[in-house]
């Protein structure tokens, strides 16, 4: 338990109106707080109903408490949740009387914070607490919960296994005054320093594309006019999300739809027909299809089998890769030998569109990824892989062990062991109040 810190409460229910609202505390006065809003002596873990007052006694609702004493609470702290009815006002009432009896306002994943510091959690399962709450899609949530289960931690053992049996090995050496370059147990951690790096790389390889599931995707689809771009949008979407017309031109803004492939959170943009043209309304819609296509993680150009000539200018995007969909195959069943024909109308070829999607960002059967990531943890990682790769048999016993330590540092950074303040801060901004 960290010393001394000081009791906090917020609400921990979205804002609004619900059936129910949870008010938390936590810290060393939460049950002193709690017991002179809901009355003395609450039981252990255990739920009683009571009658919710504010700090002189006014009685403002009644509701459940649950109280859950330190250190087995979801901070290690004593924590109170109190459940009241779900309206604004009344969890607002409750909270002032918890100020006034001396609880402070949690900052944005403060009762998070104090799960990690307290040992409740590593870095990644805090991590993954923001991820499982922010979560899109059934898939990403699937990933982050892996994550709270501390996938990344079991997944890392190992790697922090060898180093630590190669750390043994050339502090050894070193502790008998071997200071010999390219001595036996030299050239032995040499070896395995460089199979760790290589299978770390394919550790973050493997690891990579799950970094999607919390990112999501952006995909931008460009083409010509009428090549059925909204259609595509819509279908790939399952819903009527743009406005289909026969009439050129008729997208004159850009469109975004959130929808999920495979669980992938994907935010599809419909662009205006990247065209030139003399009306200002629709020139506007252009240039902003055109910044929209730049933002975008993929950009899908959407061609039209019965109208090949029909192509749009593709902006110039160096770096993002282009997916060709030929669309309207149900008008030339058979015809063209291009990969991806699709039809909007009727669905063919869409599985594969979407599976060349996956393809392009790396992601292999949809399944295959088991926990979430954050760009963090493969930098992390990366790190550790560079300086096992800078172990050389020509290198001092006593740099070779510096390495291993620094490639164990980074591993424990990632577990937010020796916490960093400047880090820990980064992170737990990102979270909301309450949590
Ligand atoms: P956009 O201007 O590129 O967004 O094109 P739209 O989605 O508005 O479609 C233009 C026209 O093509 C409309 O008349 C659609 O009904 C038609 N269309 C779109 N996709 C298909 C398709 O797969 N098959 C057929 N037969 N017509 C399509
Ligand atoms: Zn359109």
């Amino acid at each position: 338990m960290a010393g001394g810190a000081d009791t906090i409460v917020a609400v921990a229910t979205p804002p609004g109106v619900g059936g129910i609202g949870v008010l938390r505390l936590s810290g060393p006065r939460a049950r002193v707080v709690a017991e002179a809003i809901a009355g003395p002596r609450l039981p252990v873990r255990c739920a009683s109903h009571r009658r919710l007052r504010s700090a002189d006694g006014t009685l403002v609702d009644d509701g459940l408490v649950l109280f859950f004493p330190e250190p087995a609470s979801y901070t290690g702290e004593d924590v109170v949740e109190l459940q009241g009815h779900g309206s604004p006002v009344l969890l607002q009432q409750l909270q002032d009387a918890a100020l006034q009896l001396g609880a402070r306002l949690a900052r944005p994943g403060e009762f998070t914070e104090r799960a990690f510091l307290n040992d409740r959690m590593d870095l990644a399962q805090a991590e993954a607490v923001a991820d499982l709450i922010h979560a899109q899609t059934a898939a990403a949530a699937r990933l982050a919960r892996s994550s709270l289960d501390g996938a990344l931690a079991r997944e890392l053992e190992p790697v922090g296994a060898e180093i630590r049996a190669l750390r043994v090995l050339i502090e050894a050496e070193i502790d008998f005054g071997e200071t010999d370059l390219e001595s036996t147990a030299a050239v032995e951690v040499a070896t395995r320093a460089a199979e760790l790096a290589a299978s770390i790389d394919d550790l973050v390889a493997r690891l990579r594309p799950a970094r999607v599931f919390s990112t999501g995707l952006r995909l931008a689809l460009v083409g010509a006019p009428n090549v059925g771009k909204s259609s595509l949008m819509n279908r790939l979407a399952d819903a009527e999300v743009a406005i289909v017309t026969e009439i050129p031109g008729t997208t004159r803004d850009v469109l975004r739809a959130p929808i999920a492939i495979d669980g992938i959170p994907v935010e599809l943009i419909d662009t205006a027909g990247l065209r030139e043209s003399d009306d200002a309304v629709e020139r506007i819609g252009i240039e902003r299809a055109r910044s929209a296509a730049a933002s975008a993680d993929i950009i899908v150009e959407v061609l039209d089998l019965t109208r090949p000539e029909a192509r749009a200018p593709l902006p110039d995007l160096p770096g993002i890769p282009v997916l060709q969909v030929w669309n309207k195959v149900d008008l030339m069943p058979g015809g063209g030998a291009q990969a991806l024909r699709v039809s909007a109308f009727s669905g063919e070829g869409i599985d594969r569109l979407r599976a060349a999607i996956r393809a392009e960002i790396g992601l292999g059967d949809p399944g295959e990824q088991r926990f979430s990531v954050r760009s963090r943890h493969l930098e992390g990682l990366s790190a550790a892989a560079a300086c096992l790769r800078r172990i050389d048999v020509g290198l001092a016993p006593d740099l070779i062990a510096e390495e291993l330590r620094l490639a164990e540092r980074s591993l424990e950074a990632l577990l937010g062991r020796g916490d960093p303040e400047e880090l820990l801060g980064a992170i737990f901004a990102g979270f909301c109040i309450g949590k």
